[in-house]
């Protein structure tokens, strides 16, 4: 691009080309003269004066025109003084106006009088004088202009004529009621491709502290069962990024059991014998994976665990470290890999943190770094954020959950209670959540504490906490092992696994999110047992909860909550982080964000 041009964008207020297409007109004066009378619609007409009659607040001009046989009349309501000079018995004037038909007469009120004629004016939200701004748009967004910025022919074409509409182009215009579906196309195309075409230059890309190309043969020959289609190609991903010179800025995303750990464990065989360093948010998680690496990976893989209270190995020599947060207080030895799981629950410093201490600052190189996330996001989402970071969606689980949701109301609730007895008397547990401990006002529906007696005088082993409840790790142990029923509120972490837990009952289901209700289903059927998640409300047509009952899978519940997040359904809806789209939505186009994505990759 010229620097003039260059200018002229930052005149505009823009940073790309693109951007300054994207950023369309908001109306457009058609200045062009009408050559028929259609009733009703707007025309412009040469309008010759013949008389003025001045009555309280209004001027009535009675006009001849070129359009048909008959005068006009037009009022101009709260006149100013220019306005009687303007019409004087003689004067001609074009004139812009809705011409109705009243009567037996003509009638134009409140016309605009129009200087230049012959124009379709397009007319902007900007800061610049608006003939300044036209400038910069018609020497700018220009099919050559719009094409050398990788748009094709096709949508380059509609871009610009929505900027310089000819005759065409504004009848349909005017017919959709603003832009058609194919420009609307256009211009989310060129909003995705602007978004990547200018991330891609500020991407910084690091060396890596050495290629990494372990074998994972001898780890792959001790698993029991085959990986799924997405564990491997998350590895094979993963292979890529650690064999290249550059090091690797990985985000895997998967819900809870899809199998994030198999993956995890590849990774640090593909470090060996280089060192690899897992950081995970809790002890119990560290432990967990610490004695699952120690049961997968082959015995020459020498791993550590490091916890607040506990450290077994040897972080000096051993080749995979397992820790908590804990690691960021030890003196770690260099390793060209870590990795963190459940990263959202570490913040950006803790992660920088880790990275600058197995780095040893070698000569500026960077250790490859894998991300795990169990939240997971809309697929295109995915693709946005990926002009930053590179990504990787895991959506199959191994188990397919076998998990019956149902929508229910009062009326449903005997059956509901004879489904609680028969999985009781199995051996099975049922959890049931309320929207609040006390009871409110504000709130329709039965609170924890209005509930308990309920529960107790027809059901034995009944067990009661929530958030605020100190004794809430004790209640659940023992609930794990001898309960029958539990009553909790949303807050209940994810702690403890509860393997007979086949059923859940979300008491003001529509109240909350889908991503909260997807987390609460996912405490159900763990083991490939059958489970049951019966929401329960007053709105039995609810779409959002009829939507999430016909999927489990994550990405999918995502995108819907964005949906139905943007359409402003929800009440409680947090701000969604990010970038803000004008014409992108990315619950719905994943395939227009796909091609430009692909465009700009090459
Ligand atoms: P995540 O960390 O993604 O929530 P995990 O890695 O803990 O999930 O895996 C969940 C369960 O699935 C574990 O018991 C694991 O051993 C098992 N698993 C993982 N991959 C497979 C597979 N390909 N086939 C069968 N079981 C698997
Ligand atoms: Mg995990």
């Amino acid at each position: 691009m010229s620097s003039t041009s260059k200018d002229m964008l930052s005149k505009a207020g823009f940073a790309s080309l693109l951007e300054l297409a994207i950023h369309t007109p908001v109306s457009y004066l058609d200045t062009r003269l009408s050559n028929e009378l259609i009733i009703g619609e707007i025309h412009t007409f040469e309008a010759e004066v013949v008389s003025v009659a001045k009555q309280p607040k209004r001027l009535v001009i009675t006009v001849n025109s070129s359009l048909c046989d008959q005068s006009i009349e037009v009022t101009i309501f709260h006149p100013k003084p220019y306005h009687s000079a303007l019409f004087k018995p003689g004067l001609k004037h074009y004139l812009q106006g809705k011409i109705e038909r009243f009567g037996s007469k003509l009638q134009v009120v409140n016309p605009k009088k129009i200087s230049k004629i012959g124009e379709i004016v397009p007319k902007y939200k900007c800061k610049l004088r608006q003939d300044v701004y036209r400038r910069i748009i018609d020497n700018l967004v220009t099919l050559e202009n719009l094409k050398a910025q990788g748009l094709d022919e096709a949508r380059a074409s509609l871009i610009v004529r929505a900027h310089k509409p000819d005759d065409t182009w504004l009848r349909l215009y005017r017919k959709y009621g603003g832009f058609g579906p194919k420009t609307v196309e256009a211009l989310k195309f060129a909003e995705a491709l602007d978004h990547f075409q200018r991330l891609k230059g500020k991407r910084i890309r690091f060396s890596s502290m050495c290629k990494l190309n372990g074998s994972i043969e001898p780890f792959l020959a001790n698993l029991p069962f085959e990986l799924t289609d997405d564990q491997k190609r998350a590895i094979e991903d993963i292979s890529n990024d650690l064999r290249s010179e550059f090091a690797a800025r990985r985000m895997i995303v998967g819900d809870v059991g899809s199998g994030k750990t198999m993956v995890i464990l590849a990774s640090a065989m593909m470090a060996y014998p280089n060192r690899a360093v897992l950081m995970a948010p809790t002890s119990i998680l560290a432990r967990q994976l610490y004695e699952e690496a120690k049961k997968w990976l082959p015995k020459f893989v020498k791993i550590a665990l490091v916890t607040q209270s506990k450290e077994i190995g040897d972080i000096e020599s051993d080749h995979f470290i397992i820790g908590t947060h804990a690691l960021l207080y030890r003196d770690l030895p260099e390793a060209p890999l870590i990795m963190v799981d459940e990263q959202h629950r570490f913040g950006t410093e803790q992660r920088k943190l880790l990275e600058q201490i197995v780095s040893k600052d070698k000569e500026k190189a960077k250790p490859h770094f894998l991300q795990f996330s169990a939240t997971p996001i809309p697929r295109t989402q995915a693709m946005i954020d990926s002009a930053l970071i590179d990504v990787t969606l895991i959506e199959s689980t191994p188990f397919v959950k076998d998990i019956t949701t149902r929508i229910i109301d009062k009326s449903d609730f005997a059956s509901l209670l004879e489904h609680i007895k028969c999985e009781v008397e199995e051996g099975r547990q049922v959890l049931v959540v309320y929207p609040l401990v006390e009871e409110s006002e504000s709130i329709n529906y039965r609170s924890l504490e209005e509930s308990v007696e309920f529960w107790k005088s027809r059901f034995d082993g009944v067990y009661v906490t929530h958030g605020k409840d100190k004794l809430k790790d004790e209640v659940l142990a023992e609930f794990a092992q001898n309960g029958k029923i539990l009553l909790a509120t949303t807050v209940i972490e994810v702690g403890i696994s509860l393997p007979k837990l086949s059923t859940i009952i979300i008491v003001g289901a529509e109240r909350m999110g889908l991503a909260t209700l997807h987390q609460l289903r996912g405490r159900v059927s763990r083991n490939g047992l059958k489970g049951y998640c019966y929401l329960f409300t007053h709105d039995k047509n609810n779409i959002r909860l009829k939507e999430f009952a016909k999927t489990t899978n994550g990405f999918e519940i995502a995108r819907l909550d964005l949906k139905f997040r943007k359409s402003g359904d929800l009440l409680t809806g947090k701000a969604q982080s990010g970038k803000e789209f004008i014409w992108l939505d990315l619950a719905e186009d994943e395939e227009i964000v796909k091609e430009a994505k692909a465009k700009v990759d090459g």
